[in-house]
């Protein structure tokens, strides 16, 4: 129960709406109370009249009923405000909670996001604030309502007549605990429900984006039984959550009955002492009705606080992480072209792996790097410490001469273009997927066209009847991997990098277009570069080249240098000569 004091600070935000609320809460259960009363002593009132005429009694029957009439009316518009300001309030919590755990995600950091499941990202900012706000709307107006008609509504009982309260209001907590016992296995089975539920719409979702691999292998009858599996566990989940529901009105239903015949037994039995009216066992029985409700809430909103508080434990969870890495200084920071690499390893804390070991390296201003190297080498491990999606677990990284822990990152950052190796664009059109590079999130046609120029993807786009407008994604158009790339590349050179990382994103074009693009790339001002590559085409002209094996640089030299040293570097050139004789490339 603890972790939902986090709350607290969103009732402090909207204290004054909330204590409207309970206002409203007490307005309408004053109204509410003063329905039995008045009904009661008419009742009386009626019973012992001396008609005159029979037009005098119809009048005060229609007095009586309307006067009823304006209590109800008066209890239910108070009921709306009550409503109106409670239920809203939730709602606006619920928007201030989902708002601050999804900034809270976008500050955390690459080893968050690979640590955590997205599934269970989305579970906690969508399922879990759901049943907070549960409890933060419902649960505590039906809290108060409660608390506040049993302070109104049992005091009047008592002042009737003590015994008869005791006997009637005997079964209530036990309905209380019964409805507690029921909503809680509810919650339970809706929670396993919910579980398949997910499971089946991971299954659907899964099959229709890989239904080209489906169709493929023709497995469509495997996905088939797989669906019927998953869909019949969720039918089965769903019959007993059926099962159980259905015992929860007749549980109610028999504890109002067992008060309303101890109410009329027990009344009738005072009646005939004439220690109590008839007006007033009239009074109990209705008070008993509207006592009801709130007391089979007490046990349906015990269970909505418990799950409140689990669903608030789980997202407290992720508000305490703090992010590994963050921008250590305000003062602004300009690149001015040297990164210095010294002894960095660095090892990947969930899998244990030794990525890189010992690699050192100087880039100075202008220059550009090639990193070569097997499949699983390291690579991309170096680009990602360049970027600071982690720190080094040994070593350091100096920009300039200060150590990159040091320097403003988000300063550093705008100046990096970075071009990874899973391209990823959004489902958006094609220009504001460009303008996504951007720092001030605009650009020009001309600039537009600048970058595709030089990415050697402008043809393809405006080849396009949309051109720039061109949606992308599911509901759009289809790139190429290769044509994915060149956009991916353009996003980079929008931001007029001083730093460009190309992350073995050439590997889908023939190498006749690569070297128009490496070309134009050396237009671009450019304080240094590296690109990684498996190909030796990319890198050649580079200023100096890595040879990573196993997480280390095994060979460091010009193209020509590495070439006659006749180590590994030699070996890739040897083979891949051998490969280009043997197949012709095609245009991509
Ligand atoms: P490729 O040419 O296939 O892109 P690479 O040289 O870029 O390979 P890296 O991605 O740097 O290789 O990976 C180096 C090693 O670190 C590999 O053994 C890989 O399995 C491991 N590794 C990479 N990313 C992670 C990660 N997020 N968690 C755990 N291990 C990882
Ligand atoms: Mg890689």
């Amino acid at each position: 129960m603890k972790s939902l004091s986090y709350l607290n600070k969103y009732f402090v935000k909207y204290k004054w709406r909330l204590m409207l609320g309970v206002i409203f809460i007490v307005i309408t259960n004053i109204f509410n109370v003063l329905k039995p009363e008045y009904f009661g002593d008419s009742v009386d009132r009626l019973k012992n009249w001396k008609a005159e005429s029979d037009n005098d009694l119809l009048l005060e029957a229609l007095t009586v009923g309307s006067v009823y009439l304006v209590f109800a009316l008066m209890s239910g518009i108070f009921l709306f405000f009550t409503r109106q300001m409670i239920i809203i309030v939730s709602r606006h919590i619920e928007y201030d909670l989902k708002n601050e755990i999804y900034n809270h995600y976008q500050n955390l950091d690459y080893t968050f996001y690979k640590k955590n499941s997205t599934g269970d990202l989305m579970n906690r900012i969508s399922e879990d604030v759901s049943q907070v706000r549960m409890y933060l709307g419902p649960g505590i107006m039906y809290t108060v309502n409660l608390a506040i008609l049993c302070i109104l509504a049992i005091t009047n009982m008592i002042l009737i007549s003590p015994y008869l309260t005791l006997f009637v209001l005997l079964p209530l907590p036990l309905m209380s605990y019964l409805i507690y016992k029921v909503s809680s296995r509810i919650n339970k089975i809706s929670t396993e429900v919910q579980k398949e539920q997910s499971n089946m719409t991971t299954l659907v979702q899964e099959s229709f984006s890989g239904i080209r691999v489906v169709k493929a292998y023709s497995r469509t009858g495997e996905i088939y039984d797989k669906f019927a599996g998953t869909s019949d566990a969720y039918k089965a989940k769903n019959m007993k959550l059926v099962r159980v529901n259905s015992f929860f009105m007749p549980t109610v239903y028999i504890l109002i009955g067992i008060s309303t015949i101890l109410c009329i037994y027990i009344g009738g039995l005072f009646y005939y002492d004439k220690s109590i009216t008839l007006g007033e066992i009239i009074k109990f029985i209705f008070y008993v009705n509207m006592l009801t409700w709130p007391f089979a809430s007490v046990g349906w909103v015990i269970s909505i606080i418990q799950r409140a508080a689990a669903s608030q434990t789980r997202i407290n969870e992720f508000l305490k992480t703090k992010p590994s890495i963050i921008n250590p200084t305000s003062a602004p920071f300009t690149f001015k072209g040297k990164i210095e690499f010294k002894n960095v390893s660095y090892s990947y804390p969930n899998s244990g792996i030794e990525a890189l070991k010992n690699v050192s390296f100087v880039l100075e201003k202008g220059q550009t790097l090639g990193i070569i190297g097997r499949t699983g080498s390291g690579k991309s491990t170096i680009l990602k410490l360049l970027t600071r999606q982690m720190d080094p677990s040994s070593g350091s990284i100096e920009i300039d001469g200060v150590d990159l822990r040091e320097i403003n990152l988000s300063d550093f950052k705008d100046q990096i273009g970075s071009v990874p190796q899973e391209v990823f664009l959004f489902s958006d059109t094609i220009k504001n997927n460009l303008i996504f590079g951007t720092i001030h999130s605009s650009a020009t046609q001309l600039e537009l066209e600048d970058v595709c120029r030089k990415a050697h993807v402008l043809q393809n786009i405006q080849d396009f009847p949309d051109s720039f407008e061109t949606y992308l994604g599911e509901r759009g158009v289809n790139l190429s991997g290769g044509q994915k790339q060149r956009v991916s590349i353009a996003r980079a050179l929008i931001r007029k990098p001083k730093l460009l990382l190309l992350d073995d994103c050439l590997s889908a074009v023939d190498t006749e277009t690569e070297e128009i693009i490496l070309r134009n790339l050396t237009e671009q001002k450019i304080d240094g570069t590296i690109v990684v590559s498996h190909r030796i085409s990319s890198i050649r002209n580079a200023d100096f080249i890595l040879t990573l094996d196993m997480g280390e640089v095994v060979e460091k030299g010009s193209h020509s240098e590495l070439i006659d040293q006749n180590g590994l570097y030699a070996q890739f050139y040897q083979k891949q000569l051998l490969e280009e004789k043997q197949s012709p490339e095609f245009e991509d």
